[in-house]
């Protein structure tokens, strides 16, 4: 449903600050047109600057009336460094929403109670977690957004005085530079 090149939103809370980036991550991917999410600002996420996840009241709904979030941290701690919203590059923002639209596709298949299974294995394996994050990504290159998800994993892995501990960290848990490079490539 596009119309003048905007996407017509339904079902859709989006802080006005993040209103453009939202929209152009969203116009990737037709199918979450009328899937209900809701954006928000938070205070401060564990270890991640975003989180997507079901809203807990809607997870037993027919899996198409199922509802999300997306939260968005107040500010971006990488290490010591910090950043807010309104300092990172509109490119690392539009690929970084991309992801979380990438983890709500892959949620959508998910029955209510395999959810809840997948929520507890995210917590306590590392093999979940790459598996989940590497499904995001790959969502994301096959809906067009390539260049973004290479934009925010640059910012990433190339800012200064991020500790190598840290880009390990971002290089095992989530598709290379490399990788995505050549899934852009098969499609192409
Ligand atoms: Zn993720």
């Amino acid at each position: 449903m596009k119309n003048n090149d905007r996407i017509v939103l339904t079902n859709k809370i989006i802080p006005s600050s993040i209103e453009d980036e939202v929209r152009i991550a969203l116009s990737h991917y037709p199918e979450l047109i009328d899937t209900p999410i809701e954006f928000k600002f938070k205070k401060n996420i564990k270890k991640s600057f975003m989180q997507a996840q079901p809203k807990f009241s809607s997870l037993f709904r027919k899996r198409k009336n199922r509802s999300y979030f997306v939260y968005i941290s107040e500010r971006l701690h990488i290490e010591h460094e910090e950043f807010g919203v309104e300092d990172i590059p509109k490119d690392v923002l539009i690929g970084w929403i991309g992801h979380e639209l990438g983890h709500i596709m892959d949620y959508r298949d998910r029955k209510g109670f395999n959810m809840l299974v997948f929520g507890v294995k995210y917590i306590f394996s590392k093999r979940y977690i790459r598996e989940a994050e590497r499904a995001a990504d790959t969502y994301a290159v096959n809906h067009g957004m390539g260049e973004y998800i290479l934009a925010t994993k640059d910012f990433i892995l190339n800012h200064a005085h991020l500790s190598e501990v840290y880009k390990g960290r971002i290089k095992r848990l989530y598709l290379s530079p490399e990788e995505i490079v050549e899934l852009v490539e098969e499609l192409e």
